[in-house]
């Protein structure tokens, strides 16, 4: 008869290799199932293009002074930059009046100060519009025109400004950003090193049964597989919509946890061109031109990287745009759209208006809103629900079942470092038990 394993990890994203590798290295015995046929979860760093590596999910090492992925790079040879650049802010008429960008940089500050006066979080819309009507230098068209500006952080929390929680924006940085030159998929490639053997790909896991409290038995399309425990690294929006099935029903607080994360909309398409028709500068910032939810391109901020300067490994010319909701879903569902979708915004890049806008030659775009085995980009808190609960619920697991990924955490939580210390954790966890119980 087979050794019951000791731990079978589901999914191979970052958290789930963490704590493959972890427990592969304390002498545990590990498989990990993973549902697609490529790895590496929402790092998803795209070559099909053959000219360009393409981010379509994680570009950044955030929090540089909190992130175990700068070590990890740095001893491998991997090459960082900071990515300190300054963007170019536009509307569909051209770069906005640099006093708006004045006037909003105390935004954050007057946030800060209504928060000590008060302790209920407000909607990211809400505070915006406190802090115009309050302003007295502001002239009447600078009132109406420094919403779009101050409601980016739609974008990074990847839902609407109505939604988005002020008091989440308030959090003490962490560190400049870096950028993995070449790939962020070097940095995948060099922690799974060791453990391939482990991982099987193409292997959705349908569901987790611990009716008998002495193991756990996995099941897959064609497998049943049993251990000690199981790491559930799946992302938070497969656990929302039951993408796995548990045998037998949660707790109640994990279903509470998971009723109150929200998942965000966070989108990438990359336009390569043969040529530049854009400012030769590293990044813009597209501010829309009205409060509108009508879904057209002009009326959400997006940021726009100069993709081939910003990755310095392109052979073609190329912009990225990172996208809100509602714009995300549009294009996911549907990339063929996606340029003239696009078009107005970049129309406004255009530097020489006697050329038309040219066609790009190829589009690779992100599906994270429409890919079964994300159900979105990440996990993300609308006003009044709170991380910090939610995250409890997700740490404790619940008997042999432990859970990993960006949305266990408070401590680099949405982020690709904060997912890989969450393997650790719960690899670490299991580790500690498995031994005790040898001794
Ligand atoms: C558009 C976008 C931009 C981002 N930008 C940044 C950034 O700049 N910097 C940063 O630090 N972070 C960023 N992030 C977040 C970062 O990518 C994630 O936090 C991190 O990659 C998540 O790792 P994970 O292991 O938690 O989940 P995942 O990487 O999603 O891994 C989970 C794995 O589980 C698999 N799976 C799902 N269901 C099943 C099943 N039923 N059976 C088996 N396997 C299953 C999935 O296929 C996946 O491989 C971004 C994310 C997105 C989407």
């Amino acid at each position: 008869m087979l050794r019951m394993l000791d731990a079978i990890v589901v999914g191979a994203g970052l958290s789930g290799i963490a704590a493959a590798k972890e427990l592969a290295k304390q002498g545990l015995s590990v498989r990990v199932l993973e549902a697609r046929n490529r790895l590496g979860g929402r790092l998803n760093t795209d070559r099909t293009s053959g000219s360009a590596p393409y981010e379509l999910g994680c570009s950044w090492l955030h929090e540089s002074l909190d992130n175990p992925l700068w070590a990890i790079a740095e001893e491998n040879g991997i090459d960082l930059v900071y990515d300190d650049s300054s963007a170019m802010v536009f509307n569909k008429d051209g770069p906005i009046d640099p006093a708006l960008g004045q006037l909003g940089s105390d935004f954050g500050a007057f946030a800060g100060v209504h928060f000590e006066d008060n302790k209920q979080d407000v909607s990211l819309k809400e505070m915006i519009d406190e802090f115009v009507k309050f302003h007295p230098k502001m002239t009447a068209e600078q009132k109406k025109a420094l919403p779009q500006t101050l409601r980016i952080p739609q974008i990074s929390k990847g839902q609407d400004w109505n939604k988005v929680s002020a008091k989440s924006l308030l959090a003490a940085p962490k560190g400049r950003d870096l950028l993995v030159l070449g790939g962020y998929d070097k940095i995948y490639n060099v922690i799974k090193q060791g453990i391939e053997d482990k991982i099987s790909t193409g292997t959705p896991v349908e569901s987790i049964d611990t009716s008998d409290p002495s193991k756990v038995t996995v099941k897959t399309a064609s497998e049943e597989i049993t251990a000690k425990y199981v790491i559930v690294s799946a992302p938070v929006g497969v656990l929302k919509n039951n993408g796995i099935k548990f045998v037998p029903e949660p707790p109640s607080e994990f279903k509470a946890a998971l009723d109150s994360t929200d998942v965000a909309e966070v989108g990438k398409v990359y336009f390569e061109f043969e040529k530049a028709f854009w400012p030769d500068m590293d990044k813009f910032v597209f501010v829309g031109d009205s409060d509108a939810v009508d879904g057209a391109s002009t009326s959400y901020p997006l940021v726009i990287s100069n993709w081939y300067k910003f990755n310095g490994s392109g052979k073609y010319p190329g912009l990225g745009v990172i996208t809100p909701p509602p714009l995300t879903n549009k294009f996911e569902s549907d990339p063929s759209k996606a340029f003239d979708h696009f078009t107005p915004v970049l129309e406004a890049l255009r530097t020489d208006k006697s050329i038309p806008l040219p066609k790009p030659t190829k589009v690779t775009s992100s599906k994270w809103t429409v890919d079964p085995y994300s159900q979105g980009s990440y996990s993300t808190y609308t006003v009044g629900n709170d991380r910090e609960e939610a995250v409890k619920a997700f740490e404790n697991g619940f008997g042999r079942v432990r859970f990993a990924g960006e949305h266990t955490t408070v401590r680099g939580a949405t982020f690709a470092h904060g997912a890989y210390r969450s393997g650790i954790r719960e690899a670490s966890k299991i580790v500690d038990e498995v031994t005790k119980g040898r001794l």
